[in-house]
């Protein structure tokens, strides 16, 4: 499995540059991809390697590379439909551009002034997340001169992660409604997160309707300010979960069940990316792990439909945010229901996992894509 460890680094010239021109060759990349319409890495590379070998001669030809296929990524992202104007001065590295000393506390990178080594600041995940380092992304943030690395682990599958103390597990609903639902009858709903996505919905229309220059610089910015919102929202949200007197924590596995994939809408996947329980997950899992908690994933299968008390499954059981159950006329919030059938679920999934000794063992059963919340490759510093 992947995870990935964010570092910081010392604030340096060297990278900064090495990052400018990282910036230009996919920005090079990027316009010749969208007026030739192609985000094929080989027909890219083929177009532009010698251009932008000539035209920034410092930057390492493994660099251009990955430059080249940050640019790939990025043009198929957008599928095609508007130029993208590099902003981030985001470095990609792999095998070839980056070596990792976890001992000595050191990273070598690859530099447009040649292969560099940088002292990094200590962190207990350095020790948690030992593991083949594949790839490598170092941020730079000029305007407040601070520089990360983050690095992708891959760690052994067998890992043995022991929650601490008695085993205690609590359900979680997400919803679309209120943020999360959890078993113990507590809910997290931002009624600030829903009034600020309705007032930037309503600003987006009227800029998207003006379509000037104006209108769509003021329309990136509004996005932008609305992704971070979120970001802080699910942040405040996660870490309030996770600091319950609770050790495991039962999700349903929203991307495993295809959610996703199934409801391809543009308008749907909008929406998902800006309420984003993909993230509220992610955040929760990250900061569960460590504090020596545990998150497991259970089927979504009926958890709305199931009576928590009495186990009948009837999809009329459910109206709206009320669950009735038409057997034995239990009432409860709909959402209080499933996530108490999602914590029964937890239960089971947790304590049917396979332990060889008296300590509990998570071997990573459910499918992967999910239980991995960092899947591979790196995202891409995106253009936009
Ligand atoms: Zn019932």
């Amino acid at each position: 499995m992947f995870r990935t460890i964010k570092l910081r680094l010392p604030y340096d010239s060297s990278l900064l540059e090495t990052g400018r021109q990282f910036r230009e060759a996919c920005q090079m990349v990027l316009d010749y991809g969208f007026a030739e319409k192609t985000y094929n890495k080989n027909k890219l590379n083929r177009a532009t390697y010698e251009d932008v070998r000539k035209k920034i001669p410092a930057l390492p030809s493994a660099l251009v590379q990955t430059a080249r296929d940050t640019a790939s990524e990025s043009l198929k992202q957008t599928d095609l439909g508007k130029e993208i104007r590099r902003k981030s001065l985001t470095i990609r590295y792999d095998r070839r551009t980056f070596r990792f000393y976890p001992d000595a506390r050191t990273i070598s990178l690859t530099t447009v002034h040649g292969r560099l080594v940088f002292p990094i600041a200590n962190s207990p995940l350095i020790e948690k997340y030992r593991g083949e380092y594949t790839n490598a992304q170092v941020a730079v943030d000029a305007k407040q001169r601070k520089m990360f690395v983050m690095i992708q682990v891959e760690v052994d599958k067998e890992i043995e992660r022991k929650v601490d103390g008695e085993e205690k597990v609590i359900g979680i609903d997400r919803g679309m409604k209120n943020v999360a639902v959890l078993s113990n009858n507590r809910f997290f709903n931002s009624k600030a997160l829903k009034s600020v996505k309705g007032r930037y919905r309503y600003k987006k229309k009227k800029l998207q309707h003006a379509g000037t220059r104006s209108a769509h610089r003021k329309l990136r910015e509004l996005s932008g300010r609305e992704r971070r919102f979120v970001l802080d929202t699910n942040h405040v949200i996660s870490k309030q979960i996770v600091n319950l007197p609770f050790n495991i924590f039962a999700l349903e596995c929203l991307e495993s069940a295809g959610m996703r994939k199934k409801k391809k809408g543009r308008r749907f996947n909008h929406e998902l990316g800006s309420w984003s329980p993909f993230q509220l997950e992610r955040f929760i899992r990250y900061k569960a792990e460590d504090m020596g908690k545990a998150v497991v994933c259970v089927n979504p299968k009926y958890t709305s439909q199931k009576c928590s008390r009495c186990g009948f499954i009837d999809r009329n059981n459910r109206k709206g945010s009320i669950f009735h159950c038409r057997n034995c006329n239990f009432q409860l919030h709909a959402d209080l229901n499933a996530s108490r059938n999602i914590e029964v679920l937890g239960k089971s999934e947790y304590f049917r996992l396979p332990s060889t000794s008296q300590s509990l063992r998570f071997d990573e059963s459910m499918p992967t894509g999910m239980v991995e919340t960092s899947s591979k490759p790196l995202p891409s510093g995106r253009g936009s």
